[in-house]
């Protein structure tokens, strides 16, 4: 994963990308770097968070140009593994998101042809590839030998990637397979990248770059198909980008701003027309197997969305994270359904899965934040989330959208839609007032100080609130780096309550619910061993060391619970000083796998 701009116009380039790469930046950010075309092609690389303008000034003005932002996955966080990466004449450069699974084998050949490498990193194999294709293939067609030759090389290249070119002669070609790849046009300017969001203040139209297909600008666009090398005709899409302010609106961090959108967010979930849902619900019903599938938070959304699913419209629903669909692969067929929530629409695991179950004849539908996603662009049945840019690289109000609109989807196959609708506006008004109590606040910093200073953190669930749990789970685990472990109440006793001794702390949440005596058995059981418990709920069980009050939301329980889950993950990271919206090693869309 990372992020990849290219720039071509009347602009400033180095500025133009600078602030494409900020943009882009929640995908990998460990080191970036920017070229520009002048009388030659210059690079500027640099370790760490992407810079100011003051650290590109060394670069020549330019209308032409490439970056990247680098998540590293071959080689160390140097300067010289930074991307863009000279050829050896240094009549190109080049830039590369992905992971090229062959490439020892390419290394291999390549230096027994008497290639170099400086760099320890895969990208540097496409770029000494690309070289020997020049030198090697017999191209007809001499104007074109570049492209020809990027071609070929591209097609040896095995797993996702995307690259993209900068060349001495003032091209700039892109390839696709797998990882993310949309151009953006105003007028004369041209702007590709990884995502519609980072040009999104700049342009009013989206061409999106289709797995296997290459563009190149030469004056002009021209878009083709890598296998066949057939010309395709480029199709302009209009977006709209109303909603796409990146800015922090006076909070301190993004993850707070963030986390007070959900009553947004949930009211966006409304705000699409129900008439939308009516084939989608003949699909479900249909449906022998609906798999919830997704990464990450995404893939406790799911969990989520398939429980919602299960309990309100008793459908065969099962979750399955990403990573692990391999034990399912014979089960899969025609008469299955493939539900997949996705901030990004981009995740390489759950794309993967997507495409095999597309194949093997199942539905496909997706609830997508982010515009011209290549997940929305596969299924047949498309949702998208409107909650407008997620920045922290922790999501949090994408998830309680996820959740929400899991509950809804529910309720509408339930045959409840009103109902659904009448609880989740109730709910957002909850959550409102919650998040603009500040009392509510100190309370969870209170409790933040106090886990901060633990070694482990439990979390105890159930039912409705197991899944909110291991989100709360993986927020502490993302934002404070502390151990965090989520259990099921009700298993506790078999196993988890051999580590229950004096002072250790367990976070609840639990709802008035069914669950709620088994959960209030499991209180019991750590209290007698000295725990110390928090308890997110709408009422104060006896055992409740702390209490942090939320409202009794029903049904949508769970969803309030979240918040204060989140927040509490929040102002951990807060007091231990980490940064916030970019947690160590993580980045916001896993697009390798
Ligand atoms: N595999 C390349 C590297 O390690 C690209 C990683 C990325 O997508 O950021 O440099």
């Amino acid at each position: 994963m990372c992020g990849i701009f290219g720039y071509v116009g009347t602009k400033n380039a180095s500025e133009v990308i600078l602030e494409g790469l900020k943009r882009l930046e929640y995908r990998g950010y460990d080191s970036w770097g920017i070229a520009v075309l002048a009388d030659q092609i210059k690079i500027n690389k640099k370790i760490g968070a992407i810079g100011d303008m003051d650290q590109v000034l060394n670069l020549p003005i330019s209308g032409k140009g490439i970056g990247h932002t680098r998540w590293a996955t071959h080689g160390g966080i140097t300067e010289i593994n930074a991307h863009p990466h000279y050829s050896s004449d240094k009549s190109f450069v080049l830039a590369q998101n992905g992971i090229v699974e062959n490439y020892q084998k390419l290394k291999d050949y390549l230096l027994g042809k008497g290639y170099t490498f400086d760099s320890q990193t895969d990208t540097e194999v496409i770029v000494k590839l690309i070289e020997e294709k020049i030198k090697s293939l017999v191209i007809s067609d001499q104007s074109n030998y570049l492209k020809e030759a990027v071609r070929s090389a591209f097609l040896e290249l095995e797993g996702r990637n995307t690259i993209i070119l900068l060349t001495r002669d003032g091209q700039i070609i892109a390839a696709r397979n797998g990882s993310p790849l949309v151009v953006g046009i105003n007028g004369e300017e041209v702007f590709f990248s990884s995502d519609t969001l980072s040009f999104a203040p700049h342009v009013d139209k989206v061409i999106v770059v289709d797995n296997g297909q290459m563009i190149a600008w030469n004056g002009k666009l021209e878009l083709f198909d890598i296998k066949s090398n057939k010309s395709l005709s480029v199709k302009k899409e209009h977006i709209d980008f109303k909603s796409s302010k990146v800015d922090k609106e006076g909070y301190d961090h993004f993850m707070l701003k963030e986390i007070h959108e959900a009553p947004y967010v949930i009211n966006q979930v409304l705000n699409q027309d129900l008439k939308l849902y009516e084939d989608f619900v003949k699909a479900i019903k249909k449906a022998k197997t609906v798999y919830t599938i997704g990464s990450g938070t995404a893939g406790i959304a799911a969990s989520q969305i398939a429980f919602y699913l299960r309990v309100f419209a008793a459908v065969n629903a099962r979750s399955v994270i990403g990573a692990d669909i391999y034990e399912y692969y014979d089960l899969i067929g025609p008469d299955d359904l493939f539900i997949a929530p996705s901030q990004s629409g981009e995740t390489a695991d759950v794309l993967e899965v997507l495409e095999i179950a597309r194949k093997k004849g199942a539905k496909i539908a997706s609830y997508v934040n982010m515009l011209a996603s290549t997940m929305s662009r596969i299924s047949d049945f498309k949702f998208f989330s409107q909650a407008g840019p997620e920045i922290c690289v922790m999501s949090t109000k994408v998830f309680t959208s996820q959740i929400a609109w899991g509950y809804l989807l529910s309720k509408i196959v339930q045959g409840k839609a009103e109902e659904g609708v009448r609880n989740l506006k109730i709910l957002s008004d909850e959550v409102d007032q919650y998040l603009k109590t500040g009392s509510n606040h100190e309370d969870v910093k209170k409790i933040a100080h106090l886990l901060i200073k633990s070694k482990d953190v439990f979390m105890l669930g159930k039912y409705q609130n197991f899944n909110i749990v291991r989100e709360g789970m993986v927020k502490i685990i993302e934002g404070s780096y502390i151990h965090a472990h989520a259990i099921p109440a009700g298993d506790l006793k078999h196993y988890a309550i051999t580590l229950m001794e004096k002072g250790v702390p367990v976070v609840v949440a639990t709802s008035n619910d069914v669950a709620q005596e088994d959960v209030a058995n499991a209180i019991n059981q750590v209290k007698a061993r000295g725990a110390t418990v928090i308890g997110i709920s709408p009422v104060k069980h006896p055992g409740f060391d702390y209490h942090l009050k939320v409202s009794d939301s029903g049904e949508t329980s769970a969803i309030a619970n979240i918040i204060p889950l989140q927040l509490l993950a929040y102002y951990m990271a807060v007091e231990l000083k980490h940064n916030v919206d970019k947690p160590r090693n993580i980045a916001k869309s896993v697009t390798v796998k």
